[in-house]
């Protein structure tokens, strides 16, 4: 297949909707992971981690975006809608992308640690699901893992230990 210039600069437009939207995150203590819902070359919904602020242990910014997009388009099933996220989902987020029957993730850096899309574990195409979700891994890859290293850097500065082995722990959940 090759490479589509038009798809890669749309991409990385959206993506960086998503960076911004990450920043959002890191304001509210949160580690900064954005995300955008787009249909049909507009932007359905915005959200960003808000584990902490809710709090909410599914609060991960691809849930809340999945969540959003399905409310604002009055369906779960979500076939043509991308999912721009800036770090690779964990396994509830890729879970959730394959109940919703996304029609296509992006995303920026992999989670070595915990990624679901290839990294820790493969479940956008696992076999035992009836769903496929198509990825695009890579994009503006940079600058997500900058934006979570940096927040972390700032934790570390802080004298709370705890809170540094939270984001240590918890970074790519
Ligand atoms: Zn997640």
């Amino acid at each position: 297949m090759s490479i589509d210039v038009a798809t890669v600069s749309i991409d990385t437009g959206w993506m960086r909707v998503a960076l911004e939207a990450a920043s959002r995150a890191a304001a509210a203590s949160d580690i900064p992971v954005g995300a955008v819902a787009v249909r049909g070359g507009k932007c359905v919904a915005v959200s960003w981690n808000e584990k902490e602020s809710r709090p909410d242990p599914t609060g991960h910014a691809e849930i809340l975006v999945l969540r959003a997009a399905a409310a604002a388009l009055g369906r779960w099933r979500l076939p043509d809608v991308t999912v721009y996220v800036t770090l690779e989902p964990c396994a509830m987020c890729a879970g959730a992308m394959v109940q919703a029957r996304l029609g296509r993730l992006v995303f920026g850096a992999t989670d070595p640690r915990a990624g679901a899309a290839g990294s820790a574990y493969s479940l956008l195409d696992h076999p035992a699901h009836n769903h496929a979700v198509p990825a695009t891994a890579g994009v503006l890859a940079e600058d997500a893992r900058s934006v979570i290293d940096s927040f972390i850097r700032a934790l570390r500065n802080r004298p709370r230990q705890s809170l540094e082995d939270r984001a240590e722990a918890e970074v790519g959940d």
